[in-house]
C-alpha cells in the first residue's frame, strides 16, 4: 500500500466528470471529485488505481465521476495562444511533419499579407521551414500543411491531451 499512496498534485485537472447522463462535462482536480464524491453529489465510475493517503487512511482516487443530477454543460472555449497551437497541432512541424522543440508560430497566409491571428491562420513551424516559407503562401512556396488548421474543438482537444485509459469509451471521435 506504501508503494501506491504515490505523492500526488490533488490540485491537478485530472478527474473526468460525467454528467448524470454519462456525458463528458470536463475535467476537475481530484480535490474538487473528491470533494464532490465525499459530498454525495457525484459517484466514481471508474479508479485511477492511485491512492491518496490522509492521516487515517488510504482514499481511492477517481478516473472519472459522474454527478448525481444533470447540469447544463458549459461551451470550453480553447484559448488562443501560442501554445495552445502548438498542443492543437501535436507538437510538430505543419510542414514537414517533424517535432521540433523550438516550434515556432507561423502565419499561414502571412501577416504581412494580411494574415490574420486567427486558429485557421496558425500552425506551429519548425524554424527551418518557417525561414524556407518566409512571406508566402504555402502554395507560392511549394508547401504543404498537413492538415487545414481549424479552432479545436472540446473534444477535439481532449483527443490530443493524453487521455487516460479509464476515459476512453466516454468520448466519440
Ligand atoms: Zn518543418
Amino acid at each position: 500500500m506504501e508503494e501506491v499512496a504515490r505523492r500526488l498534485n490533488i490540485d491537478a485537472p485530472r478527474v473526468l466528470v460525467l454528467n448524470a447522463g454519462y456525458q463528458a462535462l470536463g475535467i476537475a482536480s481530484i480535490r474538487r471529485a473528491v470533494s464532490l464524491v465525499m459530498a454525495g453529489m457525484a459517484e466514481v465510475v471508474e479508479d485511477s488505481g492511485e491512492f491518496l493517503r490522509t492521516p487515517n487512511a488510504l482514499y481511492p482516487v477517481p478516473a472519472v465521476i459522474r454527478l448525481g443530477k444533470m447540469v447544463r454543460p458549459r461551451v470550453h472555449k480553447v484559448r488562443l495562444e501560442r501554445r495552445n497551437v502548438f498542443k492543437r497541432d501535436g507538437y510538430v512541424c505543419q510542414y514537414c511533419g517533424r517535432p521540433a522543440r523550438d516550434l515556432t508560430l507561423d502565419h499561414v497566409l502571412p501577416r504581412s499579407r494580411g494574415g490574420p491571428s486567427t486558429w485557421d491562420n496558425l500552425v506551429a513551424a519548425c524554424r527551418p521551414c518557417n525561414h524556407k516559407k518566409a512571406d508566402r503562401t504555402p502554395e507560392e512556396a511549394g508547401m504543404k500543411l498537413l492538415r487545414e488548421p481549424r479552432r479545436p474543438t472540446q473534444a477535439l482537444w481532449l483527443n490530443i491531451l493524453e487521455v487516460p485509459r479509464e476515459w476512453r469509451g466516454y468520448f466519440r471521435s
